[in-house]
């Protein structure tokens, strides 16, 4: 299948459908989807959407609320776009038919989360993603003007004298495809699955991050990840997302003697950021050698079951009654704050190709996310980048987060030069498992110099593996989730060992402080 657009969107997540929409009508849309067009992370969002739309609320409380979070790397005015135009974009959606709560006077009931200083949190009971992606894919569908390609994964980017021009994709039967386009969106989402323990579906294996970092565009942040204190951990079942919202309507966290035990550690209690709550969570296992758990039996029953259907009816699957059981959680990795380094408007080092959403480092997450911004992220900047993909194609202008300082981004910043992984005799492709177990163990949630060490040792050598492989496996989709996973764990892990303090998602424990003097920065990788 050879295709031709002015416009390629690659993802069907909040981003990729965001910016369709604001595409449609201005030239020829393309969106390429690896899987059926609903699977995304977005669809399993389930706490909701921040926006400053209460009385007591405003975008500069958001803006401090998300700058806090962001442990000292926001780029202020990537989160100034966010938190002002988000209200906007919010009430479009409504607008739209968006079956948001509703509080008793008919607005929008806002949820409290963790590190937010007001109720803002937009919100359909817990299924909120399910509700934002239905719209969404409601209107892209039955728009004939945009064409969706489903079951096509995208495997690389065309370039042509250093502009991208488009993309390769395999279908679901392993045939060849490509579409040249003037202009190249990537909205491939998160990487959780880099990970072995991880609350995303399978399909977030940063391929947006590892296909872009193969063709020369700057990814920048990877040492950031956010690991979710809470999932469900039971033997056997999925690592289903316990969400922060149950800890912020009342539930509480207790070890084995049921003594509520995160104040130990973080003064701030259940309701500390997820990095403190996460380490907290190790911290505590480690002291008992007992798990921990969520409980909400204190609080009302009707309200539980009715507030959080789908955490109930998964816990349920697990044979466990979220109302009156201890449910037992862990951590797991949840969201990439780095990614394809973009301006305000996504555009990326490479020209003709841009990035919205997950995959995306605009730097408005900072070092670490402040709770349900990231759909939020998705909305703004993927209209702002379809709007940018209507003019020339041009590269980031300035505003990158590794770009030289300027009043939208104060902080110093770093470009690193690495040459790209090639083929050795001796190299060998791991298995996914073997890729995300050592990430998980290696390069998770507490870091160290001779773990990473050891870490980039091996993945170096499976990225040598993979580059060898490609030209023989290119078209094999289990081949391409491997080829994925090991470029993105690399990078990640080469990130994690360069950053020689602790800072957000990220935590050393032999550099276990916040370092100002030496790391107030951003720094952005390039494979030459
Ligand atoms: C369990 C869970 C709960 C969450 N809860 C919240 C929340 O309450 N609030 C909040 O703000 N955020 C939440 N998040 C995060 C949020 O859902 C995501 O960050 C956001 O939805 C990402 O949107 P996106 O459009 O960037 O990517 P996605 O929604 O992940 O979409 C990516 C798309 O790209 C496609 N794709 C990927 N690779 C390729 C390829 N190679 N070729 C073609 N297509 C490809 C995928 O198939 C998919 O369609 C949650 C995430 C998870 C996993």
């Amino acid at each position: 299948m050879r295709l031709r657009a002015d416009f390629l969107v690659i993802g069907s997540g909040i981003a990729g459908l965001r910016a369709a929409l604001s595409l449609v009508g201005t030239g020829d849309v393309v969106v390429l989807t690896k899987a059926d067009p609903r699977e995304s992370n977005t669809g399993y969002a389930q706490g909701g959407i921040a926006a400053a739309l209460g009385p007591d609320d405003s975008p500069e409380l958001h803006a401090r609320d998300t700058i806090a979070a962001g442990d000292g790397l926001c780029v202020p005015a990537a989160v100034d776009v966010l938190v002002r135009e988000g209200p906007a974009y919010v009430r479009e959606l409504i607008d739209w038919g968006a079956a948001f709560d509703r509080d008793a006077s008919g607005g929008p009931a806002l949820g409290r989360e963790g590190a937010h200083s007001v109720r803002r949190v937009l919100h359909a009971r817990d299924a909120t993603g399910r509700e934002i992606g239905r719209l969404l894919w409601s209107r892209v569908s039955g728009d004939p003007r945009i064409r969706v390609v489903d079951d096509a994964l995208a495997t690389e980017l065309m370039t042509r004298d250093g502009d991208c021009v488009g993309a390769a994709f395999i279908t679901g039967d392993g045939a060849q495809g490509s579409v040249t386009a003037t202009h190249t969106m990537l909205a491939t989402g998160g990487a959780g699955h880099v990970f072995r323990e991880t609350t995303n579906p399978a399909i977030a294996t940063g391929d947006g991050i590892a296909i872009a970092a193969r063709a020369g565009a700057r990814v920048a942040d990877l040492e950031f990840v956010q690991f979710h204190p809470t999932v469900l951990n039971v033997e056997g079942a999925p690592r289903f997302l316990l969400s922060e919202v149950l800890r912020g309507e009342g539930a509480h966290l207790v070890n084995e003697a049921g003594e509520r035990f995160v104040q130990r550690y973080e003064p701030a209690g259940d309701l500390a950021s997820r990095d403190l709550v996460a380490r907290a969570i190790v911290r505590e296992v480690e002291r008992t050698g007992a798990p921990v758990y969520l409980t909400l039996a204190h609080l009302d029953r009707d309200f539980v079951t009715s507030r959080f259907p789908t955490i109930a009816r998964a816990c349920a699957q697990a044979g466990l009654d979220l109302a009156s059981d201890r449910i037992p959680v862990s951590p797991a990795a949840h969201y990439v704050m780095g990614g394809v380094e973009t301006d305000l408007d996504g555009r990326t080092s490479l020209p003709g190709l841009l990035a919205a959403g997950e995959v995306a480092c605009t730097g408005v997450h900072g070092a670490n996310r402040l709770a349900s911004n990231s759909l939020l992220e998705g909305l703004v900047f993927g209209a702002r980048a379809a709007r940018a993909m209507m003019g020339p194609p041009s590269p980031l202008r300035g505003f990158g987060v590794a770009s030289p300082p300027r009043a939208g981004n104060p902080w110093p910043s770093e470009v690193v030069r690495w040459p790209r992984p090639a083929g050795g005799p001796d190299a060998a492709v791991p298995t996914p498992f073997e890729v995300r177990d050592l990430m998980w163990r290696h390069v998770g949630l507490l870091r160290g110099r001779a773990a990473l060490e050891q870490a980039c040792g091996r993945l170096e050598a499976w990225a040598a593996g993979s580059a060898a492989a490609r030209p023989a496996h290119g078209c094999d989709r289990d081949f391409r989730r491997i080829d994925s996973l090991v470029d993105v764990g690399l990078l990640i892990a080469r990130a994690a060992l360069r950053r020689q303090e602790s800072r957000g998602g990220h935590f050393r424990a032999d550099f276990p402080s916040r370092d100002d003097l030496h790391w107030k920065k951003h720094i952005a990788d390039v494979w030459i």
